[in-house]
């Protein structure tokens, strides 16, 4: 079965029927990007840049961080990247950043929030990405978004440090495109809003989970509630991309649901056009992907939306898997 999978690495990712969907890594270094170069992944949908701040025992300089961000965009050779700016709080700290002692740390000061808040260092990070994309399809993507003022503060840091490099006579991509994280249910009620101040859209099922059902993703005593197949999550799901569509901007999944083999077919309904997820996860997805037709895929959305419980729904789609097999 591994050299089967193998060999299908250099395969286009296409279902029997036509539909292509672009699978992508998540990465969160560049010797991350080998292993899901290996596994045939078609560019990076998610490069957390967590770990490049989490590994020193202070903020990485621009200089630094251009350097791997550079590197990555360089190995990709023309495949898209997208980098995702600094994602810290909730369950990932850093030792030298003080945020203070937070009742609910998941709620509190964390991603975009301190971006928005300590400018020095969002400009630092913005100014790295920017200087990478001369080098290759870099896209900047934006985590924990709530609201269209937060978007919007986002893009006037990006266009202020795009002023800047300009003066300095810096290289960057001048068209460079931005996206959002879909992964709180706000974000997803003002999708269609969100959708007109952006290129592109990934959902990040991980945190969406978490804050649709109100269930910690790291407390194991609850975690039989973590449910990816809650109708409600459904729902959402669906509603996002169909806002991301009628706007006629890109959308994809990065949170684990994306290499989850039982949703697929569900993502084939949806028409998602990509799917971020963990090397591993690639190529396993992409034998199923080679034989699930799409045409079979919409019967099943009206079949999975009239499910009333999770287990209902992983039924519907286990039943469907044994169909393909
Ligand atoms: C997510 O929330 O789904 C996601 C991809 O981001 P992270 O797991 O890094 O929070
Ligand atoms: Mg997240």
């Amino acid at each position: 079965h591994r050299d089967r999978l193998r060999s299908i690495a250099g395969l286009r990712a296409v279902t029997p029927d036509g539909k292509e969907i672009e699978l992508a890594a998540n990465i969160s270094s560049l010797k991350e990007l080998e292993v899901a170069l290996r596994a045939g992944a078609m560019g990076v949908g998610l490069f957390r840049t967590e770990f490049l701040y989490m590994d020193r025992n202070r903020f990485p300089e621009e200089e630094e961080q251009f350097e791997v961000y550079k590197a990555v965009a360089e190995r990709l050779n023309g495949s898209p990247l997208i980098i995702r700016t600094l994602d810290i709080g909730g369950d990932k700290q850093l030792d030298y950043f003080e945020v203070g002692n937070e009742e609910n740390p998941f709620l509190g000061y964390r991603a975009i929030r301190i971006s928005l808040d300590r400018k020095d260092l969002f400009k630092t990070q913005l100014r790295a990405i920017l200087r990478a994309s001369a080098f290759g399809s870099v896209k900047v993507m934006y985590p924990l978004i709530s609201s269209v003022e937060e978007v919007r503060a986002a893009k006037a840091v990006l266009e202020e440090v795009k002023a800047e490099l300009k003066r300095e006579g810096k290289a960057f991509d001048g068209g460079i495109e931005n996206g959002i994280m879909i992964e709180l249910p706000a974000a997803v009620s003002i999708a269609d809003f969100l959708a007109e101040e952006v290129d592109f859209f990934s959902i990040g099922t991980n945190d969406l989970v978490q804050f649709a059902l109100a269930v910690d993703r790291m407390n194991e005593r609850i975690s039989h509630l973590y449910q990816p197949f809650h109708p409600a999550v459904l729902r959402m799901l669906r509603s996002t991309v169909e806002a991301a569509k009628s706007k006629g901007i890109h959308v994809g999944v990065c949170g684990e649901l994306a290499g989850d083999p039982r949703a697929l077919p569900l993502w084939l309904s949806l028409d998602v056009d990509e799917l971020s997820m963990s090397s591993h996860a690639i190529l396993p997805i992409k034998e199923r992907l080679l034989c699930t037709t799409r045409r079979d895929s919409r019967e099943l959305l009206n079949r999975l939306e009239a499910c009333r419980t999770a287990q209902e729904l992983i039924g519907e789609l286990e039943a469907y898997k044994q169909t393909v097999d």
